[in-house]
């Protein structure tokens, strides 16, 4: 599918939003991921092809992904994509994924993302505002610093009880804060997304911890190191 790129925004340190428009919106679950694809010449070994999470919702009309530069290490693709022109064409694959919400509402959940990893977060919360749907969300955010925190203004105004550990600090993400913080009981979903060393060590951890692997949505952003 061909989209076209209309604006990008900052949302936290070295980290943009960027808005595509489409022909015809495609039909997407909050939460779902798309391919993109960039060609350019002289690419490096991280090629021309990224996954990303759709950071938009179903109900905008524009798409979005969000995403990183790393200030000094950035691969040929993000140097590609943090200066594209407004118009320019890209193309995507279809949507697809399963890190969606449980279609039974009353089922409490718990995000629990490191970093860049809280862009399905922004998906689902910006659908489930948008669509008036209440439901018992609690959201455990780490980050390197305050400076790397996106989009907790929406959570905020969703209602969405938001517990941030700093890593960069003496916080750490670990499966016993997440069991602590995120009041977690046997009928809970434990979402958990970000830098693919994070999501592994908190599947084992929890797991140890005795939150069984139905009740584990994971997903895994490779190419990050831990945050
Ligand atoms: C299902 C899925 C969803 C995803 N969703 C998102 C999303 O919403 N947002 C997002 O940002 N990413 C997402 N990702 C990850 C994304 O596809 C990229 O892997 C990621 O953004 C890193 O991109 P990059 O390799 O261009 O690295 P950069 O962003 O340029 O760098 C990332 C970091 O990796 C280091 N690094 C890694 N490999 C190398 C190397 N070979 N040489 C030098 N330095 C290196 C860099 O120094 C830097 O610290 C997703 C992945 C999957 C599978």
């Amino acid at each position: 599918m061909n989209i076209t790129y209309d604006h990008s925004e900052i949302v936290a340190q070295n980290t943009r939003m960027f808005w595509f428009r489409t022909p015809h919106k495609p039909d997407y679950i909050a939460g779902q991921f798309i391919e993109m694809t960039l060609p350019h010449n002289n690419s490096d070994n991280r090629g021309q092809k990224h996954w990303f999470t759709l950071s938009s919702s179903p109900t905008e009309n524009l798409l979005a992904i969000t995403t990183k530069q790393a200030p000094d290490r950035s691969s040929t693709f993000k140097q590609v994509l943090f200066s594209l022109q407004a118009g320019a064409s890209i193309n995507i694959s279809e949507p697809m994924g399963d890190f969606v919400l449980p279609k039974d509402s009353n089922i409490p959940l718990v995000f629990v993302a490191g970093g860049i990893g809280i862009t399905p977060v922004r998906s689902m919360i910006k659908w489930l505002s948008d669509t008036k749907e209440h439901r018992q969300i609690r959201i455990i955010y780490g980050a390197r610093s305050a400076d790397d925190l996106a989009f907790l203004e929406l959570f905020e105004n969703y209602g969405a009880k938001t517990d941030i550990i700093l890593t960069g600090g003496a916080g750490q993400l670990t499966a016993e804060n997440v069991m602590k913080l995120g009041h977690v009981t046997d009928n809970t979903l434990v979402y958990v997304s970000g830098p693919e060393p994070m999501v592994e060590s908190l599947e084992t951890d929890l797991k140890a911890a005795n939150v069984s692997s139905e009740k584990l949505v994971l997903d895994f952003f490779p190419g990050y190191p831990i945050t």
